[in-house]
């Protein structure tokens, strides 16, 4: 064993769980965040990824068996090579390590080669099967006992191997892994060995991922079931009593937006909210931005405009961008927020006047309505004794500077980001919305909508288009393209609930998952 004090790195054995990025735990996270090498599994999520440092490396194994993988005794040396070099590494694994984890043979090795280890428990497919749909693998008078089992044992396996006869008697929930593809094999095995055919059954796949399936059936149906619905694998098959007679959703399947993919279009910065709201919802979402926001093309317009702040009356702000970009410009160049003084500021909707309210500043002005004419409309009053900056985009619609001017306002326009069109998509979402396999695409602004008929062209018609306001909806009309709903209040929220209402309306039930005709538990 290595002594203490070597410069040797740690190998950190870590369970992902099944598959929901929340399922990973804490000390988890926090060995991925440390790791200069993470080797994982093929079926853990890549979304846990997103902590793990940009200079760390990372390496997908592929499906055991499958060509080109690497074989278990390429992987040890991985793992020691990059230990002895100092490195920490992350053998990053789905469910729990201990688990038919093979967590063994890597630990062997590791001791063998003197190299410090630690296993970071995870939640194992079987449990959080039992959480997902619903169904407690314990109950306190039918099932006093679980057991975890394979449904492949290892051919060069000595010693007995499963001993159906005991696991027909076991006095509890049985719960079988990698069993989709030898099913009649198990199956068989437990109904000759005693266990009652008409014992239920519930076949659960995907686990804890958006487009999770249970299957209801019984232990003499099983293995028919599993051909005729082309089940593939990864799934987990529970056996017992606990499996209700009745069919009734579970909490996951139940969310009224699972069994939707929706694909979000929002600036990668700025996709993040709108994206937790709809999978919180149940949905499958997707995030391919069609913009980019970054810094303006030119500063010195807004270094000068910071300088003679106190001529404006007001800061006219119509985006959470503009917020951003010009309070941190002001931030770095001027030091703090006195700068302002008592200029008044308006902002165009509630999204944009939260984004000041996390500069500590509130907004004098947010329209009823949260378009450009309506804040133009409620500015003009006092527009003709007023001199107004507009914070704005590299590009946008002209109309709050041109109805400002006409009400007898002096405006100044300066840019102080710019939204430039994302060129390229990311081709598994392009290959998805070609084979309709997404059924939503939220459009959150008229920059947007263009540039997404540039990314995708007619493909975009595979998808109903979810817009965020009449001028979104008018701008895809002015592309030949026509939204399926629009939002009645112009806020993200006000476009959750026009999807929800949708869903609602439609009778979307999770089984109408996408590729789903499944009888749900
Ligand atoms: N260590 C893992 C199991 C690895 S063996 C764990 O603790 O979960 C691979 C098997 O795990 C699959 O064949 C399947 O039976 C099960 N499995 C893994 N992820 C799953 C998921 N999300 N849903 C259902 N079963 C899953």
């Amino acid at each position: 064993m290595q002594q203490p004090g070597s410069n040797h790195g740690t190998v950190y054995l870590v369970g992902a769980g099944p598959g929901d990025p929340g399922l990973i735990t804490v000390r988890g996270i926090d060995c991925l965040r440390r790791a200069d090498l993470v080797l994982r599994d093929y079926l853990v999520n890549p979304a846990i990824l997103a902590v793990v440092s940009p200079s760390a490396e990372i390496v997908c194994l592929r499906q055991h068996r499958v060509a080109g993988a690497l074989r278990q005794e390429e992987i040890n040396s991985r793992m020691i090579e990059a230990a002895r070099r100092g490195k920490n590494v992350v053998r990053l694994k789905g469910g729990d390590p201990d688990v038919f984890g093979r967590s063994g043979d890597e630990i062997e090795a590791l001791v063998a080669a003197g190299i410090p280890y630690e296993t970071v428990p995870g939640i194992t497919a079987g449990l959080a099967a039992s959480a997902y749909a619903g169904i407690p693998l314990t109950h306190s008078s039918h099932a006093s006992a679980v057991a975890l089992v394979t449904g492949q044992e290892r051919h060069d396996k000595t010693g007995p191997g499963i001993d159906y006869g005991a696991l027909a008697g076991f006095p509890g929930t049985l719960v079988f892994y990698m069993g989709v593809t030898s099913s009649a094999q198990w199956s068989e095995a437990l109904v000759e060995a005693g266990k009652p055919s008409d014992t239920p059954v519930a076949i659960v796949r995907r686990c804890s991922w958006p487009d999770q399936q249970t299957i209801r059936c019984t232990l003499g149906t099983v293995a028919a079931e599993i051909a005729d619905r082309r089940i593939t694998p990864p799934a987990v098959i529970l056996v017992g009593n606990v499996v209700p007679n009745v069919a009734e959703m579970s909490w996951f399947e139940s969310r009224p937006l699972f069994g939707t993919r929706l694909l979000v279009t929002r600036p990668r910065e700025q996709a993040g909210e709108l994206r937790q709201r709809l999978a919180d919802l149940g949905a499958w979402v997707d995030v391919q931005p069609a913009i980019r926001i970054g810094d303006p093309p030119d500063w010195r317009p807004v270094d000068a405009a910071l300088r003679q702040l106190n001529s404006y009356d007001w800061l006219v702000f119509s985006s959470a961008n503009g917020v951003r970009f010009f309070l941190d410009r002001l931030l770095d160049r001027h030091g703090d927020l006195r700068r302002l003084g008592a200029v008044r500021l308006a902002a165009i909707g509630p999204g944009t006047a939260a984004a000041l309210g996390r500069y500590h500043l509130r907004a004098d002005l947010v329209p009823g309505r949260y378009r450009a004419e309506e804040l133009a409309r409620e500015l003009a009053e006092e527009a003709s004794s007023s001199r107004f900056l507009l914070l704005r985009a590299s590009r946008g619609r002209e109309v709050l500077a041109e109805q400002l001017a006409a009400a007898g306002g002096r405006v100044d326009q300066i840019v102080v980001y710019s939204s430039t069109d994302v060129e390229t998509p990311d081709p598994q979402i392009a290959e998805a919305l070609a084979a309709g396999r997404i059924d939503w695409v939220t459009v959150t602004s008229s920059a947007i909508a263009e540039s997404l008929v540039r990314l995708f062209g007619d493909d975009l018609r595979r998808a109903r288009l979810a817009s965020i306001s009449p001028v979104t909806s008018e701008a895809l009309r002015g592309l030949g393209y026509e939204p399926k709903v629009e939002a009645v209040v112009y806020t993200m929220d006000g476009l959750v609930d026009a999807l929800l209402n949708s869903a609602q309306a439609r009778g979307v039930s999770p089984t109408a998952g996408p590729s789903d005709k499944s009888t749900k538990v």
